[in-house]
């Protein structure tokens, strides 16, 4: 399944209709939870205006769901 992002890098959240916003960026890979904890994979956007916008959002996000990004961590076999 394909996630967007918009241009503020958050993309909707088709089950609640809230904003998804970015958590933690993996592998070229973007992790999105919405408030609802939905959670959603995209792309790393190529632009890199916009990948700055995702890494400030994880930044920000990150401290608080760091639990859900060592879960996340544990699902991604890329890497190693
Ligand atoms: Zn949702």
């Amino acid at each position: 399944m394909d996630v967007r992002l918009r241009s503020d890098g958050t993309s909707e959240c088709p089950e609640c209709g809230l904003p998804r916003f970015p958590i933690a960026v993996d592998g070229g890979m973007v992790a999105l939870e919405c408030a609802n904890r939905h959670r959603a994979m995209a792309p790393l956007p190529s632009d890199a205006a916009q990948r700055r916008v995702v890494r400030s959002w994880v930044a920000r996000k990150g401290a608080q769901l760091h639990t859900q990004h060592e879960r996340w961590e544990t699902e991604d076999d890329e890497g190693d």
